[in-house]
């Protein structure tokens, strides 16, 4: 029984290539892994080589017809709208099934040893968090996060609490578990009127005996830190202590960083940092079984590297340096040279210059109120 974070690592991740152009860039999960070597991060964890996730795994939440289609497209050739695959967002590359089981992998070789002992796990690789159970969608073939969760809840009959503040709404692992009251999902993300999925409206909340068991918290576009503490602190915090979840599972893409070029949020390493600091203090009192981080979305690689190895440091109680080491931004200057962040914080300089209007205040007030009325009641508060 290991007692030490186990993080899922092996360059085989980087084969994960929709093609040059697509902006989801595999280097940065080897700068993200780099970084955090280089700062010492990695010495006191269990880094591993996750293994394929194997077909029976992938079945435990997608259908049969759409692994065997994914399958056929290895070859890197076929299209199959049907199925989300060979789309701009999506498109077929060779040994894309092999590259897609491998993030399972990472993710459910997380699970695994968290369900053998380790007090946590942070898969960078993983938080596809869009995949739906026949269709890959928005960068995402399989869904790895309710893989494992379905894994953990085919072990234990326990309660999961899945918490995402990807600035895109987590629309396949919410509906996942949408007719279920044991897994709660919280979804924190800029509003689908402006951004993809279009999703993740407050009235999605849940169907049958999961009614109030899928939460929804959109964002208009420039909301910051205050909003992203403002909404952790109203709803998260309440519902995880009426919830007690034995086991977290949180996805961490952080695509909402004011520095990314997809969305139109703007939070900064400080948002982020208090967050991460509360998520750990919640999951060391309620989860028993432990907390499990998958990664995300997140566009500029180099503020991605930065981000995760910030968060890994939190989750295992280390300090980083203020500074970036310059090694590191030197060999990976190459990689995106535009807005590149030197400190591995946001100093305060940058925090004023993103403060959102008061709209986007005011229409917090008005989501957090309807949260209040129509989620609250389902768990006594
Ligand atoms: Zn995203």
């Amino acid at each position: 029984m290991s007692k030490r974070l186990a993080y899922p690592y092996t360059d085989k991740l980087l084969q994960y290539s929709f093609s040059k152009s697509h902006p989801l860039k595999p280097e940065r999960l080897r700068l993200t892994y780099r970084l955090s070597r280089e700062l010492g991060l990695l010495d006191n964890v269990e880094v591993f080589e996750p293994r394929l996730a194997t077909r029976v795994e992938l079945e435990l939440f997608h259908s049969p017809d759409f692994i065997t289609a994914v399958e056929s497209c290895s070859t890197g050739d076929c299209a199959n709208w049907r199925y989300g695959l060979g789309t701009p967002d999506n498109p077929v590359f060779p040994k894309i099934y092999e590259a897609a089981c491998r993030y399972v992998g990472a993710t459910v070789d997380a699970m695994q040893k968290i369900l053998s002992g380790a007090p946590g796990a942070f898969a960078i690789s993983g938080g596809l968090h869009h995949a739906q159970r026949s269709e890959a969608s928005g960068f995402c073939i399989f869904n790895d996060v309710a893989i494992a969760i379905e894994m953990f809840r085919k072990k234990h009959d326990e309660r999961v609490l899945y918490f995402d503040f990807d600035a895109h709404h987590g629309d396949g692992v919410q509906n996942a578990f949408y007719r279920s009251q044991n897994v709660l999902t919280i979804s924190i993300h800029e509003t689908g009127r402006t951004l993809f999925p279009g999703t993740g409206r407050v009235y999605e909340n849940g169907a049958g005996e999961g009614k109030g068991f899928a939460v929804n918290i959109p964002l208009l576009p420039g909301a910051g830190d205050r909003e992203l503490t403002r909404a952790f602190d109203e709803v998260v915090v309440p519902l995880f202590e009426s919830f007690r979840p034995s086991l977290l599972v949180t996805q961490l893409g952080v695509d909402g960083h004011y520095m990314d070029p997809l969305a139109h949020l703007s939070y900064t390493s400080q948002g982020y940092e208090t967050v991460l600091r509360k998520i750990k203090e919640l999951a060391h009192e309620h989860c028993n079984r432990g907390w499990l981080a998958v990664g995300g979305g997140g566009y500029h690689i180099l503020n991605v590297a930065r981000l995760w190895s910030l968060f890994l440091a939190i989750m295992i109680d280390e300090e980083v340096p203020r500074w970036i080491p310059e090694d590191f931004l030197e060999s990976a200057s190459g990689e995106d040279a535009t807005r590149c962040p030197l400190t591995m914080r946001d100093e305060d300089e940058v925090k004023q210059m993103y403060l959102p209007s008061d709209e986007v205040a005011k229409d917090l007030d008005n989501v957090l109120q309807r949260i209040r009325e129509e989620i609250f009641p389902a768990h006594d508060l």
